[in-house]
């Protein structure tokens, strides 16, 4: 009943010849790839090259960060509702390297959320924990207190068609993934505690997976009961990998 969701978040790669033939490439190869939900999450500058190669056709767009403010002096600063002037359906929100390299905070986090949201865009919430967090058996705990800043913030109500995204941060980049079990048993921890809020909200909500994710292990980690799909960082910028990802959806 949840369809599956494929999001590539290209990161800060890409120039704009490049971007045109990975975008025409996954346009015509996506007509061949199954009943899956296919975006991209591209740098700010070029959401206008989105907007104009992808309008018409079933590939979205989005970005991988932005504002909790609505506008005012916030130098280099994007709102989101620049972001709906492109066209954007998707925004990631909360990415690890957003918390990790520029200090994002869980506050600031929620407060992207409900800046998303209230411009009409599909947040897509990254959570996940470090590896000495998951050796240390705090993997549950941190998911969940991420998870719980935005709950608490935007209220369950808000969680109505948006999209988490499970990430563990060891796995980001890194060639290494959770198994399909370590995957499968935190994203049920995710949905079941959206469900102690509103159980209708958590049997719609989109949980994705990422972490080096590939053409070769998409398939098992996106059979499990919870995970409706993936983030792919590095696979989404080769346009054979990233449908053959679509295709495993
Ligand atoms: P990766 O990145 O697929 O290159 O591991 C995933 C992400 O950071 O969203």
């Amino acid at each position: 009943m949840r369809q599956k969701l494929v999001v590539g978040n290209w990161k800060m790669h890409g120039n704009a010849a490049d971007n045109r033939q990975l975008l025409q490439g996954l346009v015509a190869g996506l007509p061949a790839v199954g009943d899956v939900a296919v975006a991209v999450c591209v740098p700010f500058p070029y959401l206008a090259q989105a907007q104009s190669l992808l309008a018409a056709t079933p590939l979205a767009w989005g970005a991988q960060n932005l504002s909790e403010h609505a506008r005012g002096a916030y130098t280099g600063e994007v709102s989101a509702a620049m972001l709906s002037d492109f066209g954007c359906r998707y925004a990631i929100v909360g990415h690890s390297e957003r918390r990790a390299l520029y200090g994002e905070t869980d506050a600031q986090v929620a407060a992207k959320f409900v800046a998303a949201k209230a411009a009409g865009l599909v947040p897509i919430l990254c959570v996940g924990e470090t590896l000495a967090q998951r050796e240390v058996g705090d993997t549950m705990r941190v998911v969940l207190a991420q998870l719980d800043a935005v709950l608490d913030l935007a209220g369950v109500a808000a969680f109505s068609g948006v999209v988490v995204a499970y990430e563990p941060v060891w796995a980001i980049g890194t060639g290494r993934t959770a198994t399909p079990g370590e995957a499968q048993d935190v994203h049920a921890a995710i949905r079941a505690r959206v469900a102690a809020r509103d159980a209708e909200v958590a049997a719609r909500l989109q949980v994705l997976y990422g972490g080096s994710v590939k053409a070769s292990n998409a398939g098992e980690i996106f059979a499990q009961a919870d995970i409706d799909g993936g983030l792919v960082g590095g696979a989404s910028l080769v346009v054979d990998e990233f449908l053959a990802i679509c295709q495993a959806a």
